[in-house]
């Protein structure tokens, strides 16, 4: 029989000590920093109905159309792994009749079958807040400050934030008709995909990656200029509410973002230092999705942040040295019982400590504290089971005394450095 394969799927990454500890790190930066915000954890299904996402998304949509790890289960049912966070919140906020307004985040793995790059995997991690049923700028502010500031937690300074409104339900669908027009005007210089879009969503040409394609669209007419007036005086709002926040953002009148459900505000956060893979995330209003799937009418506005560039933006910060653990050690098989009840003991006092079971020898013991970086080790023998005592070795300097059980606790947090 062959051995099982030793190498991960193609973009698919492992977090192994200590780096996943920074994964951890960045999750709860996110998750204090949107609770303070009045936001609660959701937890979705990282598998949905496939079409959560088709109807969503948009069915032309790059995600649905190139990226979605799509499948059958056993039982004939159509699923998908998600692509993304926002649809399945929705979802679940109609299915679990949540009072409205309420404000959710999320922190998960999500799935994208793209080509891997620096910064970009199939399985990658991301986190995201929503705010549903709030209808005012001042929340679309206030979420794209948000996400800057979660940046600056983190020690990215170079992340900058480009914003755009692409108008509602009632001036978008004569913008769309004046860029199809325009766009039609150009076609031969348009790729084979971007005629697709120019029939479903022309909008989607603007995020076409084909450099002839950008070119060709420069002078196109860009949904900014054709706002109704509240779309216009809600953008006006967005933005002055971000000046007053001190938040220097670049007006970007061609960020339309990807996906089908967006309308007015769309944002995107862009780091300096991350090359041609320079976003960190992004998001937007969502007025009309929750309707779609069903819901009442509701205002709704989300950003969602990718881990993976992010830790690739954030410099190295040195993670606390868990020198916090306390090594139980054993000179014989007759003290092994009481090396196991201290254990437990220090464990219930809130002390991480480990033991070497398999060592009977107490140099291999040493040996392996040492590689477990502890910062002591409590030794039990003969002599300390006939005082009632332990020996506390601090490994840092090599000092060793005697202490009683009842303090032996607070004398290894003692020993516990920063
Ligand atoms: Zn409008
Ligand atoms: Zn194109």
């Amino acid at each position: 029989m062959s051995e099982p394969r030793r190498t991960r799927p193609k973009g698919t990454q492992d977090f192994v000590p200590p780096d996943s500890a920074r994964l951890l790190h960045v999750e709860n930066v996110f998750r204090r920093l949107a609770e303070r915000c009045g936001y609660q954890e959701i937890v979705t299904p990282t598998f949905e109905h496939t079409d959560v996402f088709v109807k969503s998304s948009g069915e032309g949509s790059d995600i649905v159309t190139k990226e979605m790890y799509s499948f059958k289960d056993r039982g004939e049912r159509d699923l998908t792994l998600r692509p993304e966070g926002t649809p399945g919140v929705v979802r679940a906020v109609l299915e679990n009749r949540l009072r409205l307004p309420c404000r959710l985040y999320y922190v998960g793995p999500y799935f994208r079958y793209c080509r891997p790059q620096k910064g970009r995997t199939r399985e990658f991690h991301q986190v995201g807040v929503e705010a549903l049923g709030e209808a005012s700028p001042l929340v679309d502010a206030e979420i794209i400050y948000f996400g800057t500031d979660f940046f600056r937690s983190l020690g990215i300074s170079d992340c900058t934030v480009q914003v755009n409104s692409i108008g509602c339900r009632d001036c978008r669908p004569a913008y769309r008709e004046t860029l199809r027009k325009s766009l039609f005007d150009r076609k031969e210089r348009l790729c084979a995909d971007c005629h697709v879009r120019l029939e479903r969503n022309p909008l989607r040409v603007f995020d076409c990656k084909v450099e002839s394609c950008q070119l060709a669209i420069q002078d196109a007419p860009a949904p900014r200029q054709h706002l109704c007036r509240a779309c216009e005086l809600h953008h006006e709002q967005v933005l002055s509410a971000l000046s007053r926040r001190g938040l220097l953002y670049e007006a970007n009148d061609r960020l339309v973002r990807g996906l089908d459900y967006y309308d007015r505000t769309t944002f995107e956060y862009i780091s300096a230092s991350l090359g041609a893979q320079d976003s960190l995330g992004g998001g937007g209003r969502y007025d009309y999705l929750v309707e779609e799937f069903g819901g009442p009418a509701t205002p709704a506005v989300g950003v969602a942040i990718g881990l993976e560039r992010t830790l690739l933006a954030a410099p190295a910060v040195p993670l606390p040295e868990n020198r916090h653990l306390a090594f139980v050690v054993w000179l014989s098989e007759a003290e092994l019982r009481a090396a196991e009840d201290l254990a437990d003991r220090l464990r219930a006092a809130g002390i991480p400590a480990q033991i070497d079971y398999d060592s009977s020898k107490v140099k291999g013991q040493f040996k392996s504290a040492d590689a477990a970086r502890a910062a002591c080790c409590v030794i039990i023998g003969p002599d300390e089971m006939s005082k009632g005592v332990y020996s506390l070795k601090d490994l840092a300097t090599g000092e060793q005394h005697e202490v009683s059980s009842d303090a032996v606790a607070e004398a290894v947090r003692a020993l516990f450095r920063d």
